[in-house]
């Protein structure tokens, strides 16, 4: 590593608090799949911002929507309207077929919204006695950091000495249908799930569970809330992943790519008789439904409504599939996934996903382990076939080598 690296490094340890452990990579400039560090070197983006930046970096009609709204106005707050918010939702409710938005920032104040709203919905529509509400949600989710969202995550890292927590949470193994039945009760407002689970390691459910899900709650009169804020906007070769089930949910979760990789833009999308529980005063954010993040959010419908990414992500998606089944002799244990989304758990013998993903670093291909042996691979939806090769070779070699 350069003195550059190492002095740019330190000062971010130094004066930053530690909640990451990223690779010894200190970025300066990105375009599409390639991302290029202080020292000049370049490496292919295996990574994508976790599926924030699905349209790669610096997609031109993203920049150009940007860039035209960063001089007309950037923000105005809610208390009067702006030109491109109205817009923005009528294209994203068009897009998913849904009702009506709520647009907020991050992806955990879309859950946070969603947990208000499932909530208040129980409370005045459904007649669930005062604070008796519970939401059901599955074993190794990932939904955020809030302190409300990490009272229900099983990961001890994440939840350990934050308490006093949130209650009204119930906790089922994810994919276990009779077990989600049989914690649904009448004071069940509503079931929270990723339909493929990212953080936990890219995990695809049984087939037919999300249909379960949807089944159940429907007779249960509970809201069905699908997180779909890294499996959502053409990651898996559908716009969005309960789509692969035949699943309509109530409420649907999105961020990350929302925002084109340009800023947090995220949003909580879904039935009008749901989200009009909410009311003037009772709930808001300062930034949410901001004309810059209407602008850019326009420009990432606009992209996904021509179908391209998602068919992109689904063919590119077999292939990036095809090859790591060639790969698994190689020392991959597991590989699970779907679309241009992969989960791969290295053979522990080899070494761990970290130490995998520091020579990957070296072979110029980003990537980035989650929990132990397992690697999360997830390219910008541009990638080319030949970038593709490249990343698997990549891959291979660095295997080999372990
Ligand atoms: N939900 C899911 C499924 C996620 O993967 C994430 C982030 O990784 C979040 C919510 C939280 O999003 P943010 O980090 O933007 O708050």
């Amino acid at each position: 590593r350069g003195t550059r690296t190492r002095e740019l490094v330190q000062s971010a340890e130094h004066y930053t608090a530690r909640t990451y452990s990223p690779l010894d990579v200190v970025v300066a400039r990105a375009q599409g799949t390639t991302v290029t560090d202080v020292e000049g070197r370049e490496y292919l983006d295996f990574l994508a911002g976790y599926s924030a930046l699905n349209f790669g970096h610096g997609h031109p009609a993203v920049l150009e929507a940007a860039r035209t709204q960063l001089e007309r106005v950037t923000l105005t707050s809610r208390a009067v309207h702006n030109d491109q918010l109205g817009p923005f939702a009528r294209d994203l409710c068009a897009l998913l077929g849904q009702d009506m938005m709520l647009p907020m920032n991050t992806g955990v104040e879309a859950v946070e919204s969603a947990i208000k709203v499932a909530r208040k919905w129980g409370y005045e529509r459904k007649g669930v006695a005062p604070g008796r509400a519970q939401i059901v949600v599955a074993a190794g989710n990932f939904h955020g950091r809030t302190t409300t969202v990490i009272s229900f995550s099983d990961d001890d890292e994440a939840h350990r000495n934050y308490g006093p927590y949130t209650p009204g949470f119930v906790t089922v193994p994810f994919g276990d249908l009779a077990a989600l039945e049989a914690a649904v009760t009448e004071d069940t407002v509503a079931v929270l799930l990723e339909p493929i689970q990212g953080e936990a390691g890219v995990i695809v459910p049984p087939p037919g569970y999300l249909q379960g899900v949807r089944r159940c709650t429907a007779e249960r009169g509970a809201l069905l809330v699908a997180d779909e804020i890294q499996s959502g906007l053409g990651r898996t070769g559908r716009t969005l992943a309960c789509e692969h089930e035949g699943v309509e949910a109530d409420l649907y979760l999105l961020g990350k790519a929302l925002g084109g990789g340009v800023l947090p833009v995220s949003a909580v999308v879904g039935r009008a008789d749901v989200l009009s529980v909410l009311r003037p005063g009772q709930h808001g954010s300062t930034f949410g439904g901001n004309p810059l993040a209407g602008a850019v959010g326009r420009a990432v419908v606009a992209l996904l409504a021509t179908g391209e990414p998602q068919e992109r992500a689904r063919v590119m998606g077999e292939r990036l599939h095809t090859g790591l089944a060639e790969l698994a002799p190689l020392g991959l244990a597991e590989v699970r996934g779907r679309g241009l989304w992969a989960g791969i758990d290295i053979d522990p013998r080899l070494g761990t996903g970290r130490e995998c993903c520091e020579r990957l670093a070296a072979h110029g291909v980003l990537a980035k382990d989650t929990h132990g042996s397992t690697i999360r691979l997830s390219p910008p939806l541009v990638i080319t076939e030949p970038e593709l090769e490249r990343g698997l070779a990549a891959l291979a070699d660095v295997l080999r080598a372990m």
